[in-house]
């Protein structure tokens, strides 16, 4: 049997990552966090049963605990609440399923508790991977990769651990705007961005993923993860989104994962780490798909992702702006408050007033994070 708990329950790595749990039938779910969502929080609880439930607001904290008050377990609220489901005992893995820094203060507290993390908020990484890499390391906690390009370079890692990594190839689908121009992207609205070919994801990262800010955020996330300079990931172009990433050894030999865009198969294989476990679901049919194609990545008109490599081989405090600017300006966009090419001008604009401080605490990294807020408010 195996304990776990979920930060961002509601969301679609959590919602996915109970569909595991429910599959597997031998996981129990400890806590679960939420951030709006009290109805489906509510029916969670129902049919997990945890102990500790996490609600961001104290109003809608108080009003779950009233409609839940026939059940064991107890809710709590705010940063404190995170930090509280955080390092509770009775529990080995906590699942990361919760959008933007606010994971970052939580991971790091369970971490220092002894637990193993299943990393789904790469916000983290990207913002604090100088303090969590080194802080894994002290406490011996394993950092099990979520997102599925880094589950795919962590897969093809097996085995080979004593061998140097020559280079990274992190694959991206190129999203629903690939081969077009700016000209082409200027007048793009939010309901054009949300649909992305081939995953189904939360609002905020399939923008992201429109824009290649996420492929950026990977980036950077799988340098620290795997240990490698910004300038050994290289990103290609892989539309059917069929092989989820590769990694190339020095003798040249190129070790893949291969699978259909499924992310309850990453979810799985971090929980149960090194077994694989049987997972339903379509199977990759190769006859059927015929070809798999590559091409360059358009870093000219996809601006987002040559941004990204900026501020990740800048580091220091730089990594958090351009993820702050794009939270503020995904945010703008789709509520209709700005156009699709001011997300990366923001990011850009941010970028180049701040003033890199090089190996950032936690408080200096949200501070930069507020700056970046107050800077994007005052300016549009
Ligand atoms: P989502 O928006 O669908 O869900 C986010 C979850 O976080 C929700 O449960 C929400 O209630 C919770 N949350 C937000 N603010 C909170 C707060 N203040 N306190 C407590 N809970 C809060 O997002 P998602 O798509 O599931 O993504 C989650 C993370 O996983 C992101 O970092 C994303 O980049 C990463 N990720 C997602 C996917 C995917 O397929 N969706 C793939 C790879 C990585
Ligand atoms: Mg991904």
């Amino acid at each position: 049997m195996k304990n776990i708990a979920i930060l961002g329950s509601t969301g679609s790595i959590g919602t996915q990552t109970l569909d595991v749990v429910r599959a597997n039938r031998d996981i129990e779910v400890r806590a679960l966090a939420a951030g709006r969502n009290i109805r489906l929080l509510e029916e969670q609880i129902r049919e997990f049963g945890p102990q500790l439930a996490a609600v961001w607001e104290e109003e809608q904290a108080k009003e779950l605990a009233l409609r839940v008050r026939d059940l064991d377990v107890r809710v709590v609220s705010g940063m404190e609440g995170l930090l509280e489901l955080a390092v509770m005992p009775g529990y080995e893995i906590l699942v990361t399923a919760i959008v933007g820094m606010i994971g970052i203060r939580p991971t790091i507290a369970a971490m220092e508790a002894g637990k193993d993390i299943a990393l789904a908020n790469k916000e983290t990484l990207v913002t604090a991977g100088h303090l969590i890499m080194p802080l894994a390391e002290k406490t011996g906690v394993r950092i099990l990769p979520v997102d599925s390009e880094h589950s795919a370079i962590f897969q093809s890692l097996n085995g080979e651990r004593q061998n140097r990594i020559h280079k990274i190839l992190l694959t991206a689908s190129g999203g629903p705007f690939r081969g077009r121009t700016r000209e082409e992207l200027k007048h793009i609205r939010p309901e054009d961005a949300l649909k992305h070919p081939n995953w189904s994801m939360g609002q905020k990262i399939t923008i992201d993923s429109s824009t290649m800010v996420n492929k950026g955020l990977e980036v950077m996330e799988a340098r620290w993860l795997f240990g490698v300079s910004m300038d050994e990931v290289q990103v290609v172009v892989q539309p059917q989104s069929v092989i989820h990433s590769m990694v190339e050894f020095e003798d040249g030999a190129v070790m893949a994962q291969l699978g259909t865009p499924d992310m309850k198969l990453p979810i799985q294989y971090a929980l149960y780490y090194p077994e694989r476990r049987f997972l339903a679901g379509a199977r990759l049919d190769f006859a059927k798909l015929g070809q798999i194609t590559f091409e360059a990545p358009d870093m000219v008109n996809f601006e987002g992702l040559s941004l990204a490599y900026e501020a990740g081989r800048a580091g220091g405090t730089l990594p958090t702006v351009f993820n702050a600017a794009n939270e503020r300006a995904v945010r703008k966009f789709l509520n209709g408050e700005i156009g699709y090419l001011t997300i990366t001008e923001m990011i850009r604009t941010s970028m180049e007033r701040h003033r890199t401080i090089p190996g950032p605490s936690v408080d200096e990294i949200l501070a930069a994070e507020q700056e970046t807020y107050d800077f994007i408010e005052s300016r549009w």
